[in-house]
């Protein structure tokens, strides 16, 4: 049903790209969670009692790691599928997130764990301990579990007081019970060294004790989260497993990002509405590489940041960085062949009359390019033999970043 309403939409919208933009939005829960099962079976490991033993212990568990690595959407899946299989085992449990930026105190932490369960209970005159209590009262009335996900808990760790965190941390040292009816999940962007700046004794080692953590993605590893998300999303055809891959290399960590899984799904949405907007200009409806450096250029403008390094570089790396732009413009390709990059180095050296430098360096200045970030390498492209380096660009429009290349090359022999 949802497909044929998808059809009569895409007809009275006219032609597009998406077949379903929503599912790029950064609050759409996808069913796959490529390349987190580990943290997915640390998190079972750590709340088995509560189907196994319910009541027996009330679990914590913390989640840390940076911006855009799934803690959140790793928390509700799990959440969401934990608490399914329960009720088949005949145990309820219910999961309830809480974005703490929003509700740093306990009083509005426990107000929306309240709202969220549809628990009704007045909290109009109630404090905080007496809100909890109702909350625990009524849950052992119905038999019911808790699991609160605190997300962004960083910020209630910066501005509660030291009782409220106590409170929320050591729960069931404050509501003393036989049965345990809340478990919790911490979730805190950072790395664990950051984390213990954040607590006091009495708190730290209760929060880390069960530590999940969450590493930046790789490339490889956003390339599977986008391919997925892609075949939700746009219509077959339209983004091509290069363009894919581009945008995984422009943001995986071990490629020069950052690994921000939520930053990769945005550089792919905007991406998409720029092919969207030229289809009105006839043009074919397909996601292209220069709609993703487009965007990054301007979501991200490293540019700026990028001439502040050239402004450093020795003359002839910024001169192989003016080749690296050349033999992309000229070849037309999202990577060239490094000794193709190396013949345009040598005719730009005879046309300026300069000495070039030999092999070995050629391969030194490509290296540390790629070091800062400015350009970005692979070994042997798909379905060619043979282990040879590849080039490509995090950034754009070329002919730009040619101009102002030329400028700083004149300048910098003119000080010689
Ligand atoms: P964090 O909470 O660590 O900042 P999120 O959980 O919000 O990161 O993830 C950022 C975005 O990337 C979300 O849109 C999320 O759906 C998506 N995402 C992150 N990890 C995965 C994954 N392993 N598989 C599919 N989508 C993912
Ligand atoms: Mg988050």
């Amino acid at each position: 049903m949802d497909r044929i309403g998808e059809i009569i939409e895409s007809e009275i919208k006219g032609p597009s790209v998406f077949v379903d933009e929503s599912k790029l939005y950064p609050e759409y829960v996808p069913e796959k969670l490529p390349h987190r099962e580990e943290q997915i079976r640390q998190l079972s490991r750590l709340f088995k009692p509560l189907i196994l033993q319910p009541g027996s212990t009330s679990v914590k568990a913390l989640l840390a790691g940076p911006i855009g690595s799934g803690k959140t959407v790793t928390s509700i899946v799990f959440g969401t599928e934990f608490s399914r299989l329960a009720e088949v085992k005949g145990v309820k449990v219910k999961y309830v997130h809480i974005n703490c930026s929003k509700s740093a105190n306990p009083a509005s932490i426990f107000r929306e764990v309240k709202n969220q369960l549809g628990l009704s209970i007045p909290d109009r005159g109630l404090s905080a301990t007496e809100l909890i209590n109702s909350i625990l009262r009524m849950l052992n009335r119905d038999d019911i579990y808790v699991i609160v996900a605190l997300d962004e808990f960083d910020y209630f760790l910066k501005s509660a007081k030291p009782d409220e965190r106590y409170l929320v941390i050591r729960f069931y040292d404050v509501f003393e019970s036989y049965v345990k009816r809340l478990s919790f999940i911490y979730i805190i962007r950072g790395t664990p060294a950051y984390i213990s700046s954040l607590v006091d004794e009495m708190t730290g080692s209760y929060l880390m004790k069960n530590m999940v953590i969450f590493e930046p993605y790789k490339a490889k590893e956003l390339y599977d989260i986008l391919r997925d998300r892609v075949e939700l999303a746009f219509y077959p055809g339209v983004v091509s497993d290069e363009v894919i891959e581009y945008i995984s290399q422009l943001i995986g960590v071990d490629t020069g990002g950052d690994g921000n899984a939520r930053k990769a799904l945005a550089v792919l949405h905007a991406a998409g509405k720029l092919a969207e907007k030229e289809i009105s200009e006839g043009k074919s409806a397909r996601v292209t590489i220069n709609h993703v450096r487009a965007v990054f250029m301007q979501e991200y403008p490293s540019l700026v940041n990028v001439l502040d390094t050239l402004y450093y570089l020795p003359l002839h790396e910024l001169l192989i960085f003016k080749a690296i732009a050349v033999a992309l413009l000229r070849s037309g390709e999202d990577y060239v062949p490094i000794g193709y990059v190396e013949k345009i180095y040598r005719e730009l050296c005879d046309e300026l009359r300069e000495k070039p430098r030999g092999h070995t360096k050629v391969y030194t200045y490509v290296y540390d390019l790629k070091n800062r970030g400015l350009i970005m390498t692979k070994t042997s492209l798909k379905g060619r033999r043979g282990r040879s380096t590849y080039i490509g660009f995090g950034m754009v429009p070329l002919e730009n970043l040619i101009e102002k290349l030329d400028k700083l090359i004149r300048e910098r022999r003119l000080v010689r």
